[in-house]
């Protein structure tokens, strides 16, 4: 996956840190950052080890860093999460905005405090300010919780793009391609007289639809169409079988 950072800035619960350890990687993603944690140990209490689980490998090799500026420098796009909306700051975009735009850039997801969030001056380090729609009468999520909707959402994104990525597929043989085909098998499979054209049975027909599920590319019908060739040759010759 592309780079996709997730930092916490001065998380006080270290079950947090741990929730938002196993949210990350259950979404794929494994670089955690914590900014100036309440406590600098977080990653190695028990409340965070607990609450990873199996995301116990993610919790270990999370970054603890002092300031937000060395957290944010090296992704072009910064999304700093908040339910408030601000009067002033970077431009204010959905999650589902910042996940689109996120797909080919190196990008941070940044998470404030438990109990006050994000402070103004922490939006100095933000490209935009991202809100996840909620109650308007109670929009705050719980710190992890927060952590796994925008994880969720940003695989989404990724997992669509990865979609619309896929090689583009040759085209098949076209209808008029397949009509000569069968034409000129037809003809080779009565020159070995597989075929009666007195009692056809199904036999085309079947071998039609055998093709129209293989779904043949052109060089395929050129391929049976050397085959058809051989046969008809064959029986000129007067070859038995
Ligand atoms: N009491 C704080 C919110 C703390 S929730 C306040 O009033 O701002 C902890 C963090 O989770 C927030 O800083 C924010 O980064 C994220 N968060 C919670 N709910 C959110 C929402 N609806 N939209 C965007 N981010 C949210």
């Amino acid at each position: 996956m592309q780079s996709v950072s997730w930092i916490l800035h001065q998380t006080s619960h270290t079950g947090n840190v741990g929730s938002a350890a196993r949210a990350i990687k259950t979404m794929g993603f494994d670089q955690l950052i914590l900014v100036d944690p309440k406590n600098p140990e977080a990653i190695q209490t028990p409340d965070a080890i607990a609450l990873a689980s199996g995301a116990d490998d993610v919790l270990a090799k999370a970054q603890v860093m002092t300031t937000l500026d060395k957290a944010t420098k090296s992704s072009r796009l910064v999304f700093g999460l908040s339910a408030r909306d601000r009067e002033f700051g970077p431009p204010s975009i959905s999650i589902k905005e910042a996940c689109a735009i996120a797909k080919d850039q190196s990008c941070a997801f940044l998470f404030g405090t438990e109990r006050t969030g994000l402070r103004n001056e922490d939006y100095h380090y933000c490209t935009h300010r991202v809100w996840i729609d909620a109650n308007p009468i109670y929009s705050s999520l719980n710190l992890a919780q927060a952590v796994m909707v925008c994880a969720y959402e940003m695989r989404q994104s990724l997992q669509e793009s990865a979609q619309l990525k896929l090689p583009q597929v040759a085209p098949r043989a076209n209808i008029e391609a397949i009509n000569a085909l069968m034409e000129h098998l037809r003809e080779g499979l009565i020159a070995i007289e597989f075929l009666d054209p007195s009692h056809p049975k199904k036999l085309m027909e079947r071998l039609r639809s055998l093709f129209d599920r293989a779904g043949l590319y052109p060089e395929e019908v050129d391929l049976l169409r050397g085959v058809a060739k051989q046969m008809i040759l064959k029986n000129d010759k007067g070859f038995k079988l």
